[in-house]
């Protein structure tokens, strides 16, 4: 029996008897991220990052939580178990599973640009590797983000002059710290939906540096939003919760803004492609730096991506799992769980 399994309720170490990121409700389950789908609600215990945990409680409340820094080891029954970092949000890990010298890494979301604030990606050798696919085919290549925080204050600052408030949707963990992070703050006050700052607040208090933010409430006058950033999560910006900044810009920052018509159909005024997932060439360069012959490819083109592998000479296989990947409409965080 291989190390690790696909069953019904997610990905399933045996030997261990643990399941990583499930989606059924199991005893134990190692946690990659605290995004939603990745991280759901009626497990008994949880494993994760020391950085995952603070959002992770946040989510889910009084949960029973273990967690240990990046590459330290935890060993059940004999298996060895570590998290590496996966770039992708604050706390996020792959998780590397080892028994009788066969390695198994499952990447959960990943990228491989150091955002400013999740701990920068770093590539595991392995004989397995399970990966996602959200941005896997070609047409997906991100440019530079300095260029696109650039691109993001230029409108920014466009719009003050203007007497127009900037509003960009993005989800409140993850996304919402990068831009808070890299944004030019000399522009302008940089507010925040009650999501966000909340999020914020419970990474504040474990000791995360954020940027100051201000938070929108009832109390404060339309005029003090005047020129400001509001970083707000998608679903707010359907809602009248947006008519008190008018005039406004609406932006949306997603790797999903690669595409033509995604902005137009949202009725945005500008998409930044800006992605906490893996390009194109990210997902290759990962999986090659893996050293891994076995690739199993998750949510995301995984039908079209592991034929592509195939094609490069490795064993690859889909997997189907209840992954979303990144999305506008349901965000990751938004999952119901
Ligand atoms: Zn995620
Ligand atoms: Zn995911």
């Amino acid at each position: 029996m291989p190390l690790l399994t696909f069953k019904k309720g997610g990905i399933y170490c045996a030997q261990a008897d643990v399941y990583i990121d499930p989606w059924s409700k199991v005893d134990r389950a190692i946690i990659t991220h605290a995004h939603s789908d990745h991280a759901r609600w009626g497990h008994q215990h949880y494993l994760c990052t020391s950085n995952c945990e603070a959002p992770l409680k946040h989510r889910l409340g009084n949960i029973s939580v273990q967690s240990m820094p990046f590459r330290e080891e935890v060993v059940m029954n004999g298996v060895r178990i570590s998290f590496h970092p996966a770039g992708h949000i604050i706390g996020s890990a792959q998780v590397r599973v080892e028994y009788q010298g066969e390695v198994w890494v499952v990447s959960g979301d990943y990228k491989l640009v150091d955002d400013g604030f999740a701990t920068p990606f770093e590539s595991v050798k392995c004989h397995h590797f399970v990966t996602e696919s959200t941005f896997g085919l070609p047409v997906y290549t991100w440019a530079d983000q300095q260029q696109i925080f650039d691109e993001i204050n230029t409108w920014w600052a466009a719009n003050r002059a203007n007497g127009k408030v900037s509003i960009i949707a993005a989800y409140s963990l993850g996304k919402a710290q990068r831009l808070i992070q890299n944004v030019d703050h000399s522009i302008g006050p940089v507010f925040t939906h009650g999501a966000v700052e909340n999020m914020n607040a419970a990474l504040r208090a474990a000791h995360h540096d954020i940027q100051p933010t201000i938070q929108v409430t009832k109390e404060l006058d339309k005029k003090s939003y005047k020129g400001g950033l509001v970083i707000a999560p998608g679903s707010a910006l359907g809602s009248s919760w947006v008519n008190k900044f008018k005039p406004f810009s609406l932006a949306y920052a997603s790797g999903w803004m690669a595409l033509r018509g995604t902005r137009r159909r949202r009725a945005a005024d500008r998409g930044f492609a800006l992605s906490d997932h893996a390009d194109w060439d990210g997902l290759n360069t990962a999986i090659a730096a893996t050293g891994a012959e076995n690739i199993y490819v998750t949510h995301g083109y995984s039908t079209l991506f592991s034929n592509w592998l195939k094609e490069q000479g490795l064993n690859a296989a889909p997997v189907e799992t209840q992954y979303v990947g990144e999305s506008i409409d349901v965000a990751e965080e938004e999952v119901a769980i």
